[in-house]
């Protein structure tokens, strides 16, 4: 069970000894805990460096000489949070993607203060404090847009407390509901996801805190669980989606045993609140590993149960339109978000339900009789409406997602000198965009048409006269093909192999 290992200096730490890699609970073993003391006792008697919590996870402490981070590298607010909450009689420590990024050489995202005082001293000592979360109390101490998250050390689920307050609730699957159960440094420790992201600096003495081994896999570069994979996934299955999106943020391995179970326990993501998945997606997607995390997610199994429309289509037809669509879609997000140009949900979610409405359009033409243009806008509604359900997309993306699909159905009954005021439309770019992909995708008519637009889109004022006078001389033969019905996206694929 114990298990000796040398940590290497890492980043210019000093080699040091550890105790007891596993990162599996086990306060409740007493044979542990006598072979764990005698150990204990054993190395202090050889002055060697190690420690271990009360439930059997590692500690290092690296001192302010031996690790490379320096204040210099924080964002000045998360040090003065620190020093306000230090100089008040508090514990304040930096932790998690913070002290990671740094030392991993990347800019953190976000400065993330743990300490030991509660939500309501924290707002006591800061004007510029919101306390918000139920499932997480929170204190968000703001600085104009920057925004310093500040946590009270997370403890244990008890189960008698004096403050109804204070108790953690889980459901039938083990899912956490409500985790406002303070303790110590420790017992935060054992409660946050990764071991690299159990990284704790000290602003009392600049030291860094480092549990389960969190250095010694920064510098493997592995994904590791604290605690047992199953449970921790089971109480909060976004687990599951956090280390997909840091096995590719950070150019990780996700160690096996927090890989394995994964295929398992991904439908588990159903059940977890529409609202929180919308701000999950967009950590995944948005971040500029959208291609990676799409296809590492459809590995795991954990796109399915989010986008269960898409992922039917995929499954019918690996290399159909959905599937170009998809790819183009995570690309194009990629290059637009390293470019730091923007990004928006609306887009996002049309280009990826533009096939699933397609072929919910075909289904209620063929059912209801209605012309494809109309059936077209029944759909959009259903489709909209059965996504929600697993991620919520706040109205304000929703709404210009279905003008962008809207206008789909009308590029080419404007072509010609309609084309000039078609183009005034807000939403025509993002539409214009989409039609783009969708001729990569699909090739044929769509294809053409965007052809026509690019080139109307693209030309200076007298070629696009002229463009759209040929245009309207050829529209007779072109509104007689309007009406069309187009092939359904992913019809042809349901058929049974022969
Ligand atoms: P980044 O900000 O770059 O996405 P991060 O590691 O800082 O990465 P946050 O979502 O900001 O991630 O969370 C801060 C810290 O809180 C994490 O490092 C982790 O220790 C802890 N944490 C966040 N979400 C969970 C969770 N679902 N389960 C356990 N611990 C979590
Ligand atoms: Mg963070």
């Amino acid at each position: 069970m114990i298990n000796r290992i040398l940590i290497e200096p890492y980043l210019g730490y000093h080699s040091r000894l550890i105790l007891n890699r596993s990162s599996v609970p086990s306060s409740r073993c007493p044979i542990f805990r006598r072979i764990s003391k005698f150990c204990k006792q054993f190395f202090d008697d050889n002055q060697t460096a190690e420690e271990t919590t009360q439930t059997g996870l590692s500690l290092e402490v690296v001192p302010r000489k031996d690790h490379s981070i320096s204040r210099r590298q924080m964002s000045e607010n998360a040090i003065k949070v620190l020093y306000r909450l230090h100089k008040s009689g508090f514990k304040a420590y930096l932790v998690g993607g913070g002290v990671r990024d740094i030392l991993l050489g990347l800019q953190p995202k976000d400065f993330d203060v743990v300490t030991n005082a509660t939500p309501e001293e924290i707002k006591k000592l800061f004007r510029n404090c919101r306390l918000v979360g139920r499932r997480f109390r929170l204190a968000h101490i703001v600085f104009g847009r920057d925004v310093i998250e500040v946590a009270t050390l997370r403890g244990h689920h008890v189960e008698h407390v004096e403050h109804v307050e204070q108790v953690s609730k889980t459901n039938a699957e083990g899912r956490l509901l409500r985790d406002n159960v303070y303790g110590t440094i420790d017992e935060d420790a054992e409660r946050r996801d990764f071991t690299v992201n159990a990284l704790y600096y000290d602003i009392s003495d600049f030291s860094i805190h480092s549990y389960g081994g969190g250095l010694e896999d920064l510098k493997s570069r592995t994904i590791r669980l604290i605690g047992d994979p199953n449970t921790r996934y089971r109480e909060d299955p976004v687990r599951m989606l956090r280390a997909v999106r840091f096995a590719t943020k950070l150019n990780m391995t996700i160690d096996k045993g927090a890989a394995d179970p994964i295929y398992e326990l991904a439908p588990l993501l159903k059940d977890i609140p529409a609202a929180r998945m919308y701000e999950e997606i967009l950590k995944l997607f948005f971040n500029g590993q959208a291609a990676n995390n799409f296809t590492m997610m459809r590995e795991f199994g954990l796109f399915a149960p989010l986008f269960p429309l898409v992922d039917s289509q995929l499954v019918d037809e690996p290399d159909g339109f959905t599937a170009k669509m998809l790819q183009a879609v995570m690309e194009n997000t990629d290059i637009r978000v390293r470019a730091e140009k923007t990004v928006t949900p609306a887009f996002f979610y049309a280009a990826i339900l533009w096939y699933p409405l397609s072929q919910r359009a075909d289904d209620i033409a063929l059912e209801s009789g209605l012309s494809l243009y109309d059936a077209y806008n029944a759909a959009m509604g259903d489709v909209m409406e059965q996504q929600c359900r697993t991620i919520s997309i706040p109205r304000r993306f929703s709404t210009p997602a279905k003008d962008i699909w809207q206008l789909q159905l009308r590029f080419d009954r404007n072509q010609g000198t309609r084309a000039f005021k078609f183009i005034e439309h807000p939403k025509f770019r993002a539409a214009y965009d989409l039609l783009l992909l969708r001729a990569l995708a699909e090739g044929g008519s769509v294809a053409k048409s965007a052809a026509w637009w690019k080139s109307f889109v693209e030309g200076g004022e007298e070629q696009r006269n002229v463009i759209a006078r040929s245009a309207n001389k050829g529209s007779r033969n072109r509104n007689s093909n309007q009406r069309r019905r187009r092939k359904p996206a992913s019809k042809k694929t349901t058929k049974p192999a022969e």
